[in-house]
């Protein structure tokens, strides 16, 4: 998995792609939750489950199956009446998106088994065919050695600059849009 905080960030570009940067509070924390909740099915080592089973880690709770079931729950839970000006679908399209990139990034990574994304119909394992991001270790000691600033190097180029630069294209984007339509409803006669 790329860090935790990273799996956050990649949350922004696709706020600022849906038109909303500056959503509620509330909503960003549901945002922040969906990125990072897959990862909790790394509790399962605890309990016997071995990484490749359904069950295991990168497996069900990194499918798109999960990604849609938990933006469905989370939204009829906390925003079946919309947020602001997002309505209910457009909430729910977001925390999908963001709870997809989770799996999306851990196929880039480099080491452990690929994504199940078509889990629990198809259980075969996913990688992308270029897998730039260094894997994060499990252990908080092993990511505090010399192999967490490995982590947060490749991170910063292949995650966090990005997510950057497409933040600043989605705002410049809508910044354009919007004033396209303003001019375009400027009466012409007087
Ligand atoms: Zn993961």
């Amino acid at each position: 998995m790329p860090s935790l905080p990273t799996h956050v960030v990649a949350a922004i570009p696709i706020a600022a792609w849906l038109g909303r940067p500056g959503a509620s509070k509330r909503l960003w924390l549901a945002a922040a939750v969906c990125a990072v909740l897959p990862e909790a099915d790394v509790v399962g080592f605890s309990f016997g489950i071995e990484y490749g089973d359904l069950l295991g880690h990168r497996g069900l709770t990194h499918s798109l199956f999960f990604a849609a079931l938990l933006s469905g729950l989370v939204t009829a839970a906390w925003f079946r009446a919309g947020c602001g000006p997002l309505s209910a679908r457009r909430i729910w399209l977001f925390l999908f998106l963001v709870t997809a990139s989770h799996g999306l990034l851990d196929a880039l990574t480099s080491g452990g088994l690929g994504v199940a994304f078509f889990a629990p119909f198809i259980e075969k394992r996913h990688f992308f065919p270029v897998r730039p991001i260094v894997v994060s270790p499990f252990s908080l000691g092993r990511f505090l050695s010399g192999r967490g600033v490995q982590v947060v190097a490749s991170e910063a180029l292949w995650v966090w600059l990005p997510a950057v630069l497409l933040t600043v294209l989605a705002v410049w984007y809508q910044a354009k849009r919007r004033s396209r339509g303003s001019h375009s409803t400027i009466p012409t006669n007087r």
